[in-house]
């Protein structure tokens, strides 16, 4: 029987993290369960920064962006002597059973674990949106939000000077962000994994924009995709747009989480609670069609994530 949870968030923040983490902790104590958080992810694990907490660790923390356990990356997490040491730490605190919440590189680390014998259940959270067994990830809501708010101020100032703006945001391998943020915001152009870039025809929009005096134009582009100092460049030389550039960066992984994120972070973290309870564990929860899914842990961390059905094809009838 499980008694001893422990739960720790890995990979990049998320909002929405510490919301799920105090579902976790309030849904593991309701049940009477000792429950128990591990700092600085993986890294905190193999050095046994664990601690037992209450209902009031959790007090005012469902509205906060980041992590208060904060999270690292471990790279050497897939030698088999680190993870181990990270086998030998949870027996050595009598911990029966681990919750991690974060991408799939997170899942990666506990599907090793569950190779090794330990009790484990995953939540998504990463804002690129990248993990494929589920269709929402905490943080994206959040992180789509921020980019949102970003370009409608930018809105204000490209349009007082006529310019072109070309914002670059995160989702490298996915481009759930960009394609999204493009369908919110209206914009001219999006460039992503899903959506490449085809120079004839955005400069061609461009330039017939430019003839009709539109006040200003908005392209996305997933990061480290493209120079975007250079297609900046080349779109002032081909079009009379005056380009600028701008990256969102880390903005974008900041801020309190939305409604959205904060409710399926409740979900998530109730149902990870229920799985090792019931001992239907090494599964990670998901979102389908608005229902909570689970995913045997082994599975999840082979499968891709597919983007949202029919976006691209609603992008190009409506840029
Ligand atoms: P995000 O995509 O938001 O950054 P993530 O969970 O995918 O989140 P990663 O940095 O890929 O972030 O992974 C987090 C941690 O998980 C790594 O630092 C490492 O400790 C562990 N990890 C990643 N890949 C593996 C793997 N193949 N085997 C074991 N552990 C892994």
């Amino acid at each position: 029987m499980v008694r001893k949870i422990a739960i720790l968030t890995s990979g990049g923040d998320a909002p929405g993290m510490n919301a799920a983490l105090r579902a976790c902790v309030r849904a593991g104590l309701y049940a009477g369960k000792e429950m128990y958080v591990i700092y600085d992810g993986f890294r905190g694990l193999v050095e046994g920064q664990i601690k037992q907490v209450n209902k009031d660790f959790t007090q005012d923390i469902i509205n906060r962006g980041g992590t208060i356990i904060r999270s690292a990356r471990l790279p050497e997490f897939k030698e088999p002597e680190v993870i181990q040491k990270a086998v030998s730490i949870l027996n050595d605190f009598d911990i029966d059973a681990l919750i991690g919440i974060g991408g799939d590189g997170t899942f990666r680390g506990l599907n090793d674990l569950a190779n090794h014998g330990i009790k484990v259940a995953g939540i998504p959270a990463t804002i690129d949106n990248d993990v494929g067994s589920t269709d929402t990830t905490l943080g994206f809501s959040t992180a789509l939000n921020t980019i949102c708010d970003c370009i409608d101020k930018l809105k204000d100032t490209s349009g007082s000077h006529q310019r072109c703006s070309l914002i670059e945001v995160m989702g490298r391998h996915c481009g759930d962000l960009a394609m999204n943020a493009a369908l919110a915001e209206g914009a001219e152009g999006v460039i992503c994994v899903e959506h490449p870039l085809k120079p004839d025809v955005l400069f061609k929009r461009l330039r017939h924009m430019k003839a009709q005096n539109k006040s200003h134009a908005i392209i996305i582009v997933s990061e480290n995709l493209l120079d975007i100092n250079e297609l900046a460049k080349t779109i002032s030389e081909q079009t009379g747009f005056e380009a600028r550039t701008e990256v969102l960066g880390r903005l974008q992984r900041g801020g309190s989480p939305t409604a959205h994120d904060r409710i399926l972070a409740a979900r998530f973290g109730a149902k990870a609670v229920d799985l090792l309870i019931n001992e239907e564990v090494n599964q990670v929860v998901g979102v389908r069609n608005n229902q909570i899914i689970t995913t045997p842990i082994n599975e999840a961390v082979n499968m891709k994530h597919e983007h949202t059905h029919g976006l691209r094809d609603l992008i190009d009838r409506l840029e």
